[in-house]
């Protein structure tokens, strides 16, 4: 087993109109994986999930699917609870029919309230939209929540680890830009990146923490705010994290997560990019 790499949606590059040509495309580049997005809403029919996915079975790509951005776990309104269930079973909905096995879910904003509540929240509504998925049928699905850019947001690292306490089908979603973003480019470096690794191993167990999802780019940030945009490799500003001691630290490790790169148009080149560097590190053991 090793570490798998593709890209966020469609790069600037893809010379193709339909997402049903992505997966080909990848695994001629020599990718591995593809994360559909939904970001701004679950707007595929049955029809064209079933296409993508079947063009991803055929050529060895795994796929995740980016549920709605709008998903706010902590918000404590009980008839907005009611609609994060309705978002994310259709974001299952459309994940099962490409079979995709994982969908990332943001884990919400604080909306003023102390960052404890807000968790509070977030976990309640998690144990319902688990229960949700439960009967609606998708409890094969693993739900990734994801570690944010802002720091008025829910999901720092701690944070997506409680979420993730919630059921052992949870995985998290270590977007390592947005903790760089987060901590000021504070999470960076050989040391940060073990730190980060350990603690996923302390309070998941090697075996879950081994298979984590992930996101990466070099992402620009505010002092602040945290995060303001997604860079790219060629492009960064300056900006990390660095991706060599996260390489190195996943190869050492003999994990097997999933890496999928979000650079802001170049994330099939940029994925590439990671997995070369990721598998001189394999070879270096
Ligand atoms: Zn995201």
């Amino acid at each position: 087993m090793s570490a798998i790499f593709g890209p966020a949606g469609n790069a600037e590059n893809f010379p193709y109109k339909s997402s049903a040509d992505a997966p080909r495309w990848l695994r001629q580049l020599g990718l591995d994986c593809y994360e559909y997005q939904c970001g701004k809403g679950v707007h595929v029919g049955e029809a064209t999930a079933r296409k993508v996915g079947l063009a991803a079975r055929e050529a060895g790509i795994v796929l995740s699917l980016h549920a709605p951005y709008f998903i706010n776990l902590a918000n404590p309104d009980p008839e907005a609870l009611q609609k994060t269930i309705g978002y994310i079973t259709g974001a299952c909905l459309t994940a099962d029919q490409m079979g995709a096995g994982r969908v990332v879910i943001h884990s919400g904003a604080l909306m003023k309230r102390s960052r404890r509540e807000a968790l509070d929240t977030a976990l309640a509504s998690l144990e319902a939209v688990i229960r949700a998925c439960d009967e609606a049928g998708f409890g094969h699905l693993a739900l990734c929540p994801e570690t944010m850019g802002k720091i008025n947001q829910l999901g720092d690292l701690d944070e997506v680890l409680a979420l993730c306490q919630v059921d052992a089908r949870l995985i998290p979603c270590v977007d390592f830009g947005h903790l760089y973003a987060r901590t000021l480019g504070g999470l960076d470096g050989p040391e940060s990146m073990e730190a980060i690794l350990n603690q996923m191993e302390r309070e998941l167990g090697e075996e879950r923490a081994s298979r984590f999802h992930s996101h990466f780019s070099h992402i620009e940030f505010t002092p602040k705010g945290g995060e303001k945009c997604h860079r790219t490799f060629a492009d960064d500003g300056g900006y990390g994290p660095a991706w060599e001691p996260l390489a190195a630290a996943v190869a050492r490790r003999g994990w097997s997560p999933t890496f999928i790169c979000e650079s802001a148009g170049t994330q099939a080149e940029d994925a590439l990019e990671m997995k070369r560097i990721y598998q001189a590190c394999l070879g270096d053991i």
